[in-house]
């Protein structure tokens, strides 16, 4: 083989677009939802190009539990989706997440909302999610940084946005990462 290390392209990796949703209702949401950007942003290759505001957000499913607070970042990474959801995984057991409950209150939850356009409909990684085009507490938020991104249905995100609107009303609460602190470090109880 000759020695290509010499190369330009011998260090270049294509970078692949990714959404991720983040949602936390355990400890101080505000903080940890920072703490989860700061995490993504220092992944190898990875770099964080959009974050949209928080949302607070009523709890679908699971047991009775307090309001979440949401939002969607973009990052453009050269890891590989499975090697992204086992970093994502460890960014959410970093943040004392515990799995016991199904739909049940979590410190941090992030989902791979879509990956470079990529479709899997089964194994470990499912994108784009099987269920963001149901839930306005992603929708809203993306829209924000990505409203013409095309969903697996045919329609663009603020398409679908438009047909869950009836979904309990989100309220932004200002910018995720910014040095102006107006939004509460917990969400209230409702
Ligand atoms: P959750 O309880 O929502 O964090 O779900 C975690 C499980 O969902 C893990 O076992 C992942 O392998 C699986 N999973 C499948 N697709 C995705 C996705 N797009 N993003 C995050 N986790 C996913």
């Amino acid at each position: 083989m000759p020695d290509r290390s010499e190369h330009p392209l011998s260090s270049y990796a294509c970078s692949a677009r990714v959404y991720l949703g983040l949602g936390s209702n355990q400890g101080d949401s505000k903080m940890v939802l920072q703490r989860a950007v700061g995490d993504l942003s220092g992944l190898p290759g990875s770099r964080v190009v959009a974050v949209s505001a928080l949302y607070l957000t009523a709890p679908i499913g699971g047991p009775e539990q307090p309001p979440f607070l949401n939002m969607v970042v973009a990052l453009e990474t050269t890891m590989t989706p499975l090697d992204l959801l086992e970093a994502v995984q460890d960014i959410e057991d970093a943040a004392g997440r515990t799995r016991e409950v199904r739909w049940g209150p979590r410190t941090l939850d992030v989902d791979i909302l879509w990956y470079h356009g990529f479709e899997a409909t089964e194994g470990p990684l499912r994108v784009p999610h099987p269920r963001m085009e149901e839930r306005r507490f992603v929708l809203e938020p993306l829209a924000e940084i990505a409203p013409d991104l095309m969903l697996p249905t045919g329609r663009t995100v603020r398409e679908a946005l438009a047909s869950v609107l009836e979904q309990a009303a989100t309220r932004v609460l200002g910018p995720a990462v910014s040095r102006d602190d107006d939004a509460p470090s917990d969400p209230p109880q409702e």
